[in-house]
């Protein structure tokens, strides 16, 4: 069989500084950068990417794959005009010009807002269907994050989400979407479908699944799925979109109509039941250093989510409220990275390595009650931001971060800030040993990242504490000023609807 592969992710923060354009998709902030036609596969090739599993599926059970466009960018706010028409434009121009195929699977995120339309996946597979018609089966695999909407519903015949988060899943996501097409091509009709909403919001920290309650409920997910031979997905949602059909869901295809729904309610049934287990304790700035100052030790740092300013979640990781903290109680043996700063990275490869100099770190997004970090601080290591992660998140995936460099406080000379140039999420070692740190000898780490650095983390962590510094990605969904969700959401788990 001929099926036509295409791939188009973003998460997208209503509420942050900076939106993403064609350029955003062409670097890819961590991920491969745009891909056309035959170079996608071989690109994707051995990451924990959902594409790259859906690939190596379609590939092992004798398919041909039809490459159409591959791109994702770091999360940010919308993503302009242009760049959506450009990409999804190459996706449904070259579905076209591929002549018949016998399916079509798409790589997307599920949580995309583009400066001309809320649903950026809602609208790209309505213009996917026009092209391929109703009776070629369309599958979608999508983030944990996805803010799920009927017209995705509508558009699609079949979708499966990422079941971890971090997400360790993506490719294997990938490949379940690929068996779901193949079931759907041999089935020659569609799966009987079912989709529940919730009707409230819960940041993203308490999202993780290797925490209560979402190891629970996943683990539920599964023995639905096998009890009820249904395939099952729960997105709680990226809670950061200002649009209508912001939320969680939980969503099911399966061959009878009655069990999906069966398993779908119950699912459903499992989460509202949980609302309260999503709250969440959050530390300010100067309780989590003291804390951690108290209980971090080499061997076993205290690990600190600096959450609110995670590039995989729209910030762009320049805020220093947590840097200040740590130097201002002179902190030990602790590393906060990375500090997204060009200007102070290329600053730090003028004054060489030894060097000392003054610099002004961060605050270059101007978030309310941040601001610049200014200093003097040694140039310890220089590098050059190129190095392969191996945490398993971010497996295989090659960073171009561009200059990068460690640098001591002397004022604090027990705190080290690690500076890059390009946004990721600070969650793999090989960041940090990309400049000579090693994590676990360090008593404090402080990561830009909500939840993913669990993955890489957690296993050499006395404890994780997740901090509220300033940030456009605030951990309390109640926080923002909501103006377009619909009215009947509680804006926290167990908290007030918007006014
Ligand atoms: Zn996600």
């Amino acid at each position: 069989m001929r099926i036509a592969v295409g791939g188009f992710q973003h998460e997208t923060n209503t509420f942050a500084p900076t939106r993403a354009d064609y350029a955003a998709f062409e670097s890819g902030g961590g991920w491969p950068p745009l891909t056309f036609g035959d170079a996608i596969a071989p690109r994707l090739e051995g990451a924990n990417i959902p594409a790259a599993g859906a690939i190596g599926a379609l590939h092992a059970a004798g398919h041909a794959t039809v490459g159409l466009a591959w791109g994702a960018a770091s999360p940010s706010a919308q993503v302009t005009k242009d760049a959506f028409e450009r990409i999804g434009g190459a996706i449904v121009s070259r579905l076209a010009d591929a002549g018949p195929v016998d399916g079509v699977y798409l790589d997307l995120h599920g949580a995309m807002v583009a400066d001309h339309l809320d649903d950026g996946e809602g609208e790209l597979l309505a213009r996917v269907r026009r092209v391929v018609g109703p009776q070629v089966p369309v599958v979608a695999s999508l983030d944990l994050h996805a803010n799920v909407t009927r017209a995705m519903v509508a558009a699609s015949d079949g979708m499966v989400a990422y079941r971890t988060y971090p997400h360790v899943d993506m490719a294997e996501t990938g490949t379940r979407a690929a068996r779901m097409l193949l079931d759907l091509i041999r089935r020659g009709k569609p799966l009987a479908k079912s989709v529940r909403t919730l009707d409230f919001l819960t940041g993203i920290p308490s999202q993780c699944t290797t925490i209560e309650p979402g190891r629970r409920l996943y683990a539920l997910l599964e023995r639905l799925e096998r009890e009820h031979d249904t395939v099952l997905s729960f997105t709680p949602g990226f809670p950061m979109a200002d649009f209508p059909e912001c939320g969680m869901a939980v969503f099911g295809m399966g061959a009878e109509e009655a069990r999906v729904q069966v398993a779908v309610a119950a699912l459903r049934q499992a989460v509202a039941d949980a609302e309260g287990e999503f709250r969440m304790e959050l530390y300010a700035p100067d309780d989590a250093v003291r804390r951690a100052m108290k209980r971090g030790a080499p061997g076993a740092p205290v690990v600190l989510a600096d959450t609110q300013d995670n590039p995989g979640a729209g910030g762009n990781g320049d805020t220093t409220g947590l840097l200040r903290a740590l130097i201002e109680q002179k902190a030990n043996d602790a590393v906060l990275g990375l500090l997204i700063d060009a200007p102070s990275a290329q600053r730090a490869h003028e004054v060489g390595q030894g060097g000392t100099s003054v610099f002004n770190l961060g605050g270059i997004s101007k978030i309310p009650g941040d601001a610049p970090l200014s200093g003097e601080f040694t140039v310890e290591k220089l590098a050059d931001g190129r190095f392969t992660c191996t945490g398993p998140m971010f497996k295989g995936f090659r960073m171009t971060l561009g200059n990068m460099a460690l640098l001591r406080s002397r004022a604090a000379p027990g705190v080290r800030v690690v500076l890059a140039s390009r946004k990721v999420q600070a969650a793999d070692q090989e960041m940090f040993r990309h400049v000579g740190v090693e994590p676990r000898t360090q008593r404090i780490m402080a990561l830009k990242s909500s939840v993913h650095f669990r993955a890489d983390f957690e296993p050499i962590a006395k404890e994780v504490l997740v901090v509220k510094s300033p940030g456009p990605a605030l951990a309390d969904p109640a926080e923002f000023k909501w103006t377009r969700l619909r009215k009947d959401v509680r804006l926290r788990p167990l908290g007030p609807v918007r006014a």
